[in-house]
């Protein structure tokens, strides 16, 4: 099949992003002729399985940890649902789970499925954010109490890039002996961290989030803390995790993490540059349009804008004339027309928040590209605006 690649300007990174070159030439010999199962006693087997180790190395310098902490997974949405449930398996006379209103769904919709499945024998804690879509930390301190089994918070907002201070929230979990876990999804990668010095139980990460591939993740659990797999299974994973590895892409995320802890420092203050640079073009051309989210505490490579009186899906319907890739809320959102539930949460109002637009750049944007979407943005706008009754009445 044949596909746009070469046309698009992709800014849509937060959604998934493109396999790095060096990802695929790794990846390739066990897509071919290494096809042992690293399980299998015979050499053959052994090797594949020696590369998995490799990989799990390679992903444990990323983020500070000890091989022995990571497990690979399906998926981000796999570790979101593993970590959770293990901490209520393992305390199950604790009821209470403390969260965000801001988290992706796979943490929101199985809070709420937990909810709902279990006749509400959870109680759940969805902590509200500040319009700049903060965490206010004497509310989290409130919310924390005896019976909390886990906490919940993403390091980085999907939609907004919003940092979350994890690092500070995990030690006061911790002093109340509470489970601390945190969906990175967004954040490997993009910000330095070392989890052997944080108070951090799980992490969530996605390897098609950093230039691997789909269908991969990683669920980092913390020497000591108690641990239910939940795909029950073979003794694959030292029996954290059934299931057959999925080798060429755990190798391929092997590979991204170790370019990403190359590149990151020198890349990502690249990336923040064209950034702070469409951004603020953006703000500068365009009329009643405004950043959704901190300017400070945020990934390098994304902005959430709005533009007041105008739909996000029909902007880009605009932007797809130019093949610009953007999004409209999450990509698990778009599709529905309510708007997102971060921006609601932010108390964007609701002729701005159905105007937004999320920008999310990588390391394999260029300042042309930057130009060219800084030229065709105002004019789609200002042809929106013009069909828009709302508009007109400003
Ligand atoms: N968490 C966050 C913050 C995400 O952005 C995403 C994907 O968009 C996920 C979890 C889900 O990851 P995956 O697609 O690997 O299941």
């Amino acid at each position: 099949m044949k596909c746009d690649a070469e046309k698009v300007i992709y800014m849509d990174n937060n959604a998934t992003t493109r396999i790095a070159p060096e990802v695929v030439d790794a990846m390739m010999p066990f897509l071919t002729e290494c096809y042992g199962n690293p399980s299998s006693m015979h050499n053959f087997g052994g090797q594949v399985g020696g590369a998995v180790e490799g990989a799990r190395q390679q992903v444990a310098d990323l983020i500070g940890s000890d091989t022995s902490e990571i497990t690979f997974t399906s998926c981000g949405t796999e570790s979101d649902s593993t970590a959770i449930l293990s901490a209520l398996q393992a305390f199950p006379e604790k009821r209470h789970i403390v969260t965000s209103r801001v988290e992706h769904p796979a943490i929101k919709n199985l809070c709420e499925n937990l909810g709902r499945l279990t006749g509400h024998k959870y109680k759940v804690t969805r902590l509200q954010v500040e319009s700049d879509g903060t965490l206010d930390m004497a509310r989290y301190e409130e919310a924390l109490s005896d019976d909390t089994a886990i906490v919940s918070i993403m390091w980085a907002n999907n939609e907004t890039g919003v940092i979350f201070p994890v690092e500070k929230m995990a030690t006061m979990a911790k002093e109340r002996g509470i489970l601390f876990h945190t969906d990175a999804v967004q954040a490997v990668g993009k910000i330095p961290m070392n989890l052997s010095e944080l108070d951090i139980d799980f992490l969530s990460l996605s390897g098609h989030k950093l230039h691997a591939p789909k269908g991969v993740g990683v669920l980092y659990v913390k020497r000591g803390t108690p641990f239910v797999p939940y795909l029950a299974g073979g003794h694959q994973e030292e029996g954290r995790r059934g299931g057959t590895e999925n080798v060429a892409s755990i190798i391929g995320l092997g590979r991204a993490c170790e370019l990403a802890e190359e590149m990151m420092k020198e890349e990502n203050n690249r990336v923040r540059a064209m950034r702070d640079r469409l951004e603020e073009g953006l703000l500068a051309s365009v009329p009643k349009s405004m950043l959704n989210g901190h300017k400070i505490d945020r990934l390098p490579n994304t902005t959430n804008i709005s533009f007041e009186f105008v739909e996000g899906e029909a902007i880009l319907l605009h932007m797809n004339r130019y093949n610009i890739c953007a999004s409209s809320g999450s990509a698990c959102t778009s599709g529905s027309l309510e708007p997102s539930h971060v921006l609601r949460a932010m108390g964007v109002p609701f002729t701005a928040a159905h105007g937004s637009i999320r920008f999310s750049l990588s390391i394999y944007n260029t300042d042309e590209e930057v130009d060219f979407v800084l030229e065709k943005m105002p004019p789609i706008i200002a042809e929106l605006r013009e069909l828009s009754p709302f508009w007109k009445a400003e």
